[in-house]
């Protein structure tokens, strides 16, 4: 195996006595970008020059004991978290020439952890989407067959880590952006509880709905992620003050007599015969690990949907509000006055999805449909986020599929957003429940394509995720594949 195929406890070893270098893990890593990347385009940016002097930075703390517990891991972020003095544009023209004076916290975090940072990773304009394809740079293309989506809106990160072009990364989670190009990349994505994880310095989609998490290559890994990433932070305020357990010790806990609960709601019609099959075939594994299945009902998951595409783009036009040409981002070359500098300035640097969010959310807010569109939206809310807690009355775990369908086709979905918006029926209602999510691999399609299943927890309850999460991992024996690139 090469070194940028391992996962970070498999480097961590072999870093630790000696028998590579922090420098060799990087070389191996960027061999692989070039040898893939011109198909696979998981980056906005490569961060090369950088990343050689973090991992050489990396190897003089290795041999001097002052190492982190990310030294030498080479690590993509999604070009969405701010990174101090290098481009951080969001997926979109307006931000394209946009350099942040400052680090997102978990930025500055992964960095004092000693993490390698290789580069900015594609993603869906402003998170907006479900396939990378509205990203301004062009799509990401699925590892596992180029001709396909890799999931999105953190389609990049996801890519990235399936391709090996990383050993972890970094998305955000507003509706699904990383379980479900998790699922569909064949790798494991984690959106913690809502105020787990600071998000300051990410650029703010939908504010009551954005997380931050990791991609990984396996539950053990993602879980070294979660120790580095998960904390208050004074800078930011929906972070909580709660205590951050040592997530590697729920790695292989048994879930002997754990109640796993089976939402009815979720295996409907029209979902894909073989991810059913395969989420079926996980459910008698946790089973015969000493799981329970039991039935339970989330009654109003039929309205996810349209609460989520009243709240997100709400919130979108509020918070887009801010790029206008004056303070940063892209300026229109010739406007006559203020006005049609700021109306030209946001024609010209926002795509088509992005323009949909605003027009629906600036509309949704606007006063005389307020009480009829966002009030009623957050109305229904409170009573998403309910059936979460009675359904936790009876189960330890929640377990779903983590998408209707295996990765689709490049262009399949762009000219029928709504068909776009379907991908994330499963993932949506845990963002507006603030409760944490995990999507892991668990199997592959009869076309190779790879199908993940999703574990959802109470509040604060990662902990339960990477439990779970591990035994089945364990316990599966899924086929250790390599997509063919
Ligand atoms: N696909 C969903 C959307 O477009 C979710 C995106 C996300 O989680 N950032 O809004």
């Amino acid at each position: 195996m090469e070194l940028n195929q391992l996962t970070i406890h498999e480097l961590q070893e072999k870093l630790k006595n000696g028998e590579t270098s922090a420098v060799k893990v990087a070389e191996s890593v960027f061999n692989r970008i070039n040898a893939v990347e011109e198909r696979v385009h998981s980056y906005i940016r490569l961060m090369k020059e950088e990343a050689m002097s973090a991992a050489e930075q990396s190897d003089k703390d290795l041999q001097s004991g002052k190492a982190g517990p990310l030294s030498g891991i080479p690590v993509a972020l999604k070009d969405i978290v701010c990174t101090k003095g290098i481009t951080t544009t969001c997926g979109s023209h307006i931000l394209h020439n946009f350099i942040p004076p400052y680090d997102a916290t978990v930025v500055e975090k992964l960095a004092s952890a000693g993490a390698v940072f290789v580069g900015k990773a594609n993603m869906d304009e402003f998170a907006m989407g479900s396939s990378t394809e509205t990203s301004y740079f062009g799509p990401t293309r699925n590892p596992w067959d180029l001709t396909r989506i890799p999931g999105g809106s953190s389609g990049g990160s996801a890519a990235a880590v399936a391709a090996d072009e990383c050993i972890a990364s970094i998305g955000s989670d507003t509706g699904g952006s990383i379980r479900q190009p998790a699922a569909l990349c064949g790798v494991v994505g984690l959106k913690p509880t809502y105020g787990r994880v600071s998000r300051f310095g990410l650029i703010a989609f939908a504010s009551s709905l954005d997380q931050i998490g990791p991609f990984t290559k396996d539950v053990e890994d993602c879980a070294i992620m979660m120790n580095v990433l998960a904390g208050y932070d004074p800078l930011e305020s929906t972070s909580v003050k709660a205590e951050v357990p040592d997530y590697r010790q729920y790695v292989g806990r048994d879930v002997q007599g754990w109640k796993i609960g089976i939402p009815k709601e979720y295996f409907i019609e029209g979902i894909d015969p073989e991810v059913s099959a395969a989420v079926k075939d996980a459910i008698a594994v946790i089973e015969k690990n000493g799981g329970q299945c039991v039935d339970i009902s989330l009654p109003h998951t039929e309205y996810c949907l349209a609460v989520y595409y009243i709240i997100a783009p709400a919130e979108a036009s509020s918070n887009l509000a801010r790029y206008d040409g004056v303070k940063y981002g892209l300026r229109t070359s010739e406007a006559r006055d203020l006005l049609e500098m700021y109306k030209k300035t946001r024609r010209e640097g926002f795509g088509a999805e992005v323009k949909r969010r605003i027009v629906i959310g600036t509309y949704a807010l606007s006063s005389g449909y307020y009480d009829a569109y966002y009030k009623k939206a957050s109305q229904v809310r409170a009573l998403i986020k309910h059936d979460f807690e009675e359904a936790f009355k009876k189960c330890d775990i929640i377990l779903t599929p983590t998408t209707p369908t295996p990765a689709f086709k490049i262009g399949e979905k762009t000219d029928n957003p709504l068909q776009m918006y379907l991908s994330d029926i499963f993932t949506i209602s845990t963002n507006l429940a603030g409760i944490p999510g995990m999507s892991v691999p668990c199997g592959f399609t009869a076309a190779g394509l790879p199908i993940g299943m999703q574990f959802l927890a109470g509040h604060f309850e990662e902990g339960k995720l990477i439990q779970i999460a591990s035994v089945y991992e364990k316990n599966a024996q899924i086929e250790k594949r390599r997509p063919r690139l």
